[in-house]
């Protein structure tokens, strides 16, 4: 359970001096044991006795005063328990793992001695150096030994009697520098016994033939340290040490800057070097060169001796984007990926930690990364929905980014080619600097889109069909020349659900007021948002009539449709459903921009930020999907994916071409995103957010009342109601209403919406609320807030 106020707690002698602000202990609470962060040590005794901390978890901070700070701001900002907060914010337990080995010195040899002589026993630092006298230990077992051992050790190293190394390093050279590892097959094994592991490593590096950095490797394949390892003791393959390439100077010779990114980029370094907090939005046109413009300002906060730290989205750190920074940066780059286990974060985090890495990439959770010094913060694809966490703590990693910038004296760089509304109009109202890349690299043309209008195709075809003539007919051009199509098709499963002609019933899931999906693969119905599964019925539930009927379409059904109607071509899926691990999802992009196959249908994962030369057409099957839902951002998000998506068209030599299928052609979403007219949208859009008071123009929350009995999730979203009627000035309250997913999980579900001219107001309001249902009782998780939501569904 979350807590979410502070406790007091007493330290046993043996702790006073060793623990500090930041460490994790354990505690006794009522009859259970339970993980804490220190956040003060004092010495004011509490009204209530306290207990006894049980046991010290870090002998270092794992949070400085600086984070746990933040987490602070991000409790309060998102009405979030600070004890869930801070426990996002430090890696899993038993992570940082102090490997330190302590040596005596030949100084410290002579004092040893010399102490020897007449030294009072009890003295921790004789004892200390008594012992390293036999051999050198390790600090945990010092610490062991005795209580004050940190602080003695500190000492004694300090005068030089110590020598400190790190026992990972020197028990592992894998994981301590496995940036820096290359490995390479010796011989393909044609038979042998492997473990699951091994055959894993052994069937990617089939695929891709060559050296491997193991750490860019460790994205894709499970456990490949380890198995890399155990394959090298069989002699299948060597493990290499690469030189290091020091400090000093780019490893793959940049770009020469074109004017545009030269002039982003002098603002960014003016701005790193000045030393001072700001932001600036870099918008730039699909095909751009934001990367470029990325890494020299990396390159330039590391030239000030600061740390940068890059943020992208979950989907978008794939070993092809850490590969272009371990190129550039070498062993200065650090992996935060939610796809590292335990050990393999502890190790990036412990880099980090001492300075090793200045570079870290990571997903959302990265922008808690100790980079020693932060300097510069870049969000990429700022706009990405993946930045928002869709549990407590809700929070928005770029807006959690800025916040620790601007504590820390960083400057932020927030990228995209559709940036999000708010930051656009951050940047018009001067709040951030605009920095623009109007051009494609090389002044390569932007795609052509051409809407094909679906009603048309129907009355003029009479068949409902999923390709277009025009669209037939293109890709049969593309496959004539050997070019690459894409197909996006943002829905995944065959069709998107299954009713009875005879009585109209949908099928629904059992759990969730939501239609089943079917899944032919799987020969299955499956529910999207609670992963409920159900065999297909062979007659009406209701009506027990045989005609069920597969109504819509799905990127599986896509894929069929493209073997039928190109029997020889080559096609390849990217969705939830194919890609079930890491290394999937790059081993078909990969296998698609090796030229493998000739098209890759995918839902919105093929969107982002791919950049594949070969790729000259991209059909956008069904422009219309999302457009209808119930939820204020659905234009908003169906411009920034239709652009996006056209966006993968023509980044090589070779230009490109975008056909969108839709029957809402006069949808200014569609309209703007096929002109890939940004300003155009954005105009349009933010008259709509301000009229109905819609952020960037109000503060929001989205509440959610959640109950398993139907009528008390009704009864407590209608005490909420009341508490909040009247509004108070400026702020309006719509609901409560059933959700828009009226039941999921088993659970009932209410909505209030609360729009606030004022921050301050509806933090408040928010915290009445909260006390309120503290007060009456309610279950933790029956109240759930959003604040900043990026949904409402
Ligand atoms: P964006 O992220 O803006 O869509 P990328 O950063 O992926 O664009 O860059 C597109 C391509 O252009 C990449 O292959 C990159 O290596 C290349 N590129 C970037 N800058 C330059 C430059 N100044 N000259 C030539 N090619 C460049
Ligand atoms: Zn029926
Ligand atoms: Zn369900």
């Amino acid at each position: 359970m979350p807590l979410d106020q502070a406790f007091t707690y007493s330290l046993p002698a043996t702790l006073r001096h060793r623990v500090q602000p930041g460490c994790r202990i354990t505690v006794p609470f009522g009859s259970r044991k339970l993980t804490g962060v220190v956040l003060r040590v004092h010495d004011q005794p509490p009204d209530v006795p306290a207990r006894d901390v049980m046991k010290l978890l870090d002998e270092e901070p794992v949070l400085e005063p600086r984070m746990i700070a933040l987490g602070e701001w991000i409790a309060a900002y998102y009405c979030a328990p600070l004890g869930e907060v801070l426990r996002g914010m430090t890696p899993l337990s038993g992570e940082i793992r102090k490997g330190k080995v302590y040596t005596l010195t030949d100084s410290g040899r002579d004092a040893a001695r010399q102490l020897l002589l007449g030294a009072a026993d009890d003295d921790p630092a004789v004892g200390i150096l008594r012992l390293l006298e036999s051999r050198p230990m390790s600090a945990s077992y010092l610490t062991k030994k005795f209580a004050t051992a940190a602080r003695v050790l500190k000492s004694l190293e300090k005068r030089g009697f110590l020598e400190v190394e790190d026992v990972e390093a020197e028990r592992d050279p894998l994981r301590a520098s496995s940036a820096r590892l290359r490995i390479e097959m010796e011989r393909y094994p044609d038979s042998g016994k492997f473990l699951k592991n091994e055959r894993e490593l052994l069937a990617y590096l089939e695929l891709h033939p060559g050296s491997h950095n193991l750490a860019e490797l460790e994205l894709q394949v499970v456990k490949a340290s380890e198995a890399a390892r155990s394959l090298a003791r069989k002699g299948v393959l060597t493990i290499r040490t690469e030189l290091s390439h020091g400090a000093a100077g780019p490893i793959r010779a940049p770009h020469s800057l074109n004017p545009h990114q030269q002039q982003a980029f002098e603002c960014i370094r003016d701005g790193v070097t000045s030393g001072l907090f700001k932001t600036f939005l870099l918008q730039g046109v699909t095909g751009s060169g934001k990367t470029e413009v990325y890494m020299r300002a990396i390159e330039e906060t590391l030239a000030v001796g600061r740390g940068a730290l890059l943020l992208v989205p979950e989907i978008a750190l794939t070993p092809a984007v850490a590969g272009q920074f371990f190129d550039r940066f070498g062993d200065r780059v650090a992996i935060l990926h939610s796809a590292f286990n335990d050990a393999e974060r502890a190790e990036q985090w412990r880099r980090i930690r001492t300075g090793a890495a200045g570079v870290v990439i990571g997903t959302r959770s990265g922008v808690f990364a100790p980079v020693r010094n932060l300097g510069l913060i870049l969000v990429d694809e700022e706009h990405d929905q993946s930045y928002k966490q869709q549990e407590t703590p809700r929070y928005h990693g770029r807006d959690v980014a800025i916040v620790r910038a601007q504590a820390e004296g960083a400057c932020v760089v927030l990228g995209s080619a559709t940036p999000s509304l708010e930051s656009r109009y951050n940047a018009e109202r001067g709040k951030y600097q605009l920095l623009e890349l109007p051009e494609r690299i090389e002044k390569r043309p932007m795609p052509e889109v051409e809407i094909v209008d679906m009603r048309h195709e129907f009355l003029e075809t009479r068949k409902q069909s999923t390709f277009s003539r025009k669209l037939v007919d293109a890709i049969h051009g593309r496959l004539e020349v050997g070019e690459q199509t894409m197909l996006l098709m943002n829905r995944r499963g065959f069709s998107s659900f299954i009713a009875c002609r005879a009585c109209g019933e949908r099928i629904e899931c059992v759990n969730c007021s939501v239609t089943l999906t079917y899944h032919r693969r799987d020969r299955r119905m499956l529910c999207h948002y609670c992963n409920y599964a159900e065999r297909v019925p062979s007659a009406c539930p209701k009506c027990a009539s045989e005609y069920i009927q597969f109504i819509g379409t799905g990127s599986e059904r896509v894929e069929e449709e493209l073997h039928r109607e190109f029997p020889t071509a080559r096609v390849a899926r990217l969705d939830r459903d194919t890609v079930t691990g890491k290394r999937q999802f790059e081993t078909i992009l990969q296998q698609f921009r090796e030229r493998s196959f000739d098209m890759l249908v995918g839902t919105q994962m093929i969107a982002k930020g791919h950049d594949i030369p070969n790729v000259t057409l991209v059909g956008i099957v069904n422009a219309d999907i999302g457009l209808g839902l119930p939820d204020f951002r659905a234009a908003e998000r169906t411009f920034q994916l239709l652009t996006q998506a056209a966006g993968r068209a023509g980044r090589g030599e070779l230009p490109g071409i975008v056909l969108l299928q839709t029957i809402n052609p006069d949808h200014y979403a569609v309209r703007y995103a096929s002109e890939q007219n940004y300003a155009g949208f954005y105009g349009k859009e933010i008259q709509f957010r301000r009229a109905m008071r819609y952020p960037p123009f109000s503060a929001m929350a989205n509440l959610v009342v959640r109950a398993a009995k139907q009528e008390d999730a009704l009864r407590m979203s209608g005490e909420l109601g009341l508490l909040l009627n009247p509004a108070p000035e400026n702020v309006r309250v719509l609901g409560p209403a059933e959700a828009a997913v009226p039941r999921l999980k088993d659970e009932f579900r209410y909505q209030l919406l609360i729009k606030s001219a004022s921050r301050k107001r509806l933090n408040e309001l928010l915290n009445e609320l909260r006390r309120f249902v503290i007060d009456r009782k309610w279950q933790s998780t029956a109240l759930m807030i959003d604040v900043d939501p990026i949904t409402l569904l």
